[in-house]
């Protein structure tokens, strides 16, 4: 029977430590939250900036909702775009200083719909070995040939390159890569991708999902702080994480953006977000830009410096351990000590996940500490010097 099926599969699941579950919290996202009435410093989130909670995205969320009601009716090209969803659009476009963009539903919707839209049949897509399963699966749904290069391996890159021209001569080529990995928290050496995509004439997406709000000034992200942001065609981002709000985006061309209108199948079929969403997130586009909030981004750096300080070896392994993001892995190998010393650490007030295949490759579970602006400073010694007692490191 189908629910046995299932059962014996969670099980199995369990028996392994991999198995999964939701846990309730009880109020506003922050730097502290509260589950089942207590509260825990909270290094789980991806609310870089305190913006979640900030008043104001929920102002300008509340005077959406006033002027445009809440949900949005139809998808955008049917009678669903207002006007809050081209201010959003206009604003991204000013702060990533491109031609044009176009906003989703989510980060995970962008990549689904907009790497079908840009590769098919006999193209090919490169991915970066880490990459977000969004662009896994956008890959995989555009029926193109794929090819994983190792994590940030550019002779390899080169080589699926060749390939790619000499067994598909005439198609496109498209590489997808990371400026920030989420599970590591490394970069992506972004001018030398730049340099083969150009060479090989092949086309750049590069996901900033954990970049933007957080590195470049203003938090454009890691294109605009090289300075290579015409050389990458696509660039995708999510308004979820340091922008606190909800939805994802594509930065590029005008005419990129005008196919994407016409080819992206989650943007085309699907209803556009909440007008209020839209709203949140130009609230925060609009921090960003202004000098208060390259003052948070930088109140953000200095509790980045401060965590590498303390827990210098907490970074991806066998990488330049420098902090160079706010996310922190701490890899302890094994599921089950990961969860293990995850739950601890819960029990003595922080929350910090345990992350473990598959959303990390099996045997390099890990905490993953992710830092924000609104963190104290104490709140970041006392994480640190528990990780050090309960793992014994000096
Ligand atoms: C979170 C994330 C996404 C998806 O964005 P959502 O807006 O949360 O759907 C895409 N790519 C990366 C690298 C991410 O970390």
């Amino acid at each position: 029977m189908m629910r046995d099926l299932f059962a014996e599969e969670l099980d199995a699941l369990h028996a392994r430590s991999l198995d999964r579950h939701l846990r309730e919290i009880t109020g506003a996202q922050g730097s502290e939250i509260e589950i089942a009435g207590r509260r825990f410093i909270n290094f789980s989130s991806n609310d870089y900036l305190g913006l979640a909670n900030d008043p104001r995205l929920r102002e300008a969320a509340t005077a959406a909702i006033a002027e445009f009601g809440f949900g949005a009716g139809a998808s955008r090209l049917i009678s669903g775009t207002q006007s809050s969803h081209l201010r959003l659009e206009r604003a991204l476009t000013k702060w990533k200083g491109t031609e044009a963009a176009l906003c989703f539903s989510s980060g995970y919707s962008a990549a689904l719909g907009t790497i079908p839209a840009l590769v098919a049949k006999n193209d090919v897509v490169l991915l970066d070995k880490l990459c977000h399963a969004s662009l896994i699966d956008g890959a995989k749904l555009s029926g193109a040939v794929l090819r994983v290069f190792p994590h940030n391996h550019l002779r390899k890159l080169e080589s699926h390159l060749e390939w790619a021209q000499r067994e598909y001569p005439g198609h496109r080529v498209l590489i997808v890569t990371e400026s920030v990995f989420s599970m590591d928290g490394n970069r992506a050496p972004l001018r030398e991708l730049v340099e083969l995509k150009k060479s090989f004439g092949a086309l750049l997406m590069l996901d900033e999902a954990h970049a933007v709000g957080v590195i470049g000034s203003n938090g454009r992200g890691v294109a605009a702080a090289e300075n290579v942001s015409e050389e990458v065609d696509v660039q995708m981002g999510t308004l979820s994480k340091a922008l606190g709000s909800s939805g994802g985006y594509i930065c590029g061309s005008r005419t990129l953006i005008d196919w994407l209108i016409n080819r992206a199948r989650s943007f085309i079929y699907s209803t556009a977000p909440p007008p209020a969403t839209a709203a949140a997130a130009l609230a925060a586009v609009d921090f960003l830009a202004s000098p208060s909030g390259e003052e948070r981004r930088l109140l953000l750096w200095e509790r980045i410096k401060l965590m590498q300080q303390l827990l210098p070896r907490a970074g991806a392994k066998g990488e330049d351990v420098t902090a160079r993001s706010a996310i922190f892995p701490w890899i302890v190998g094994d599921e089950k000590a990961a969860l293990d010393l995850a739950a601890v650490l819960q029990s003595e007030g922080f929350l910090v996940p345990a992350i473990r295949y598959p959303t990390v490759a099996k045997g390099a579970a890990r905490l993953r500490i992710t830092v924000t602006a609104t963190h104290k400073a104490a709140q970041i010694r006392e994480l640190c010097k528990a990780i050090k007692r309960l793992t014994a490191i000096v």
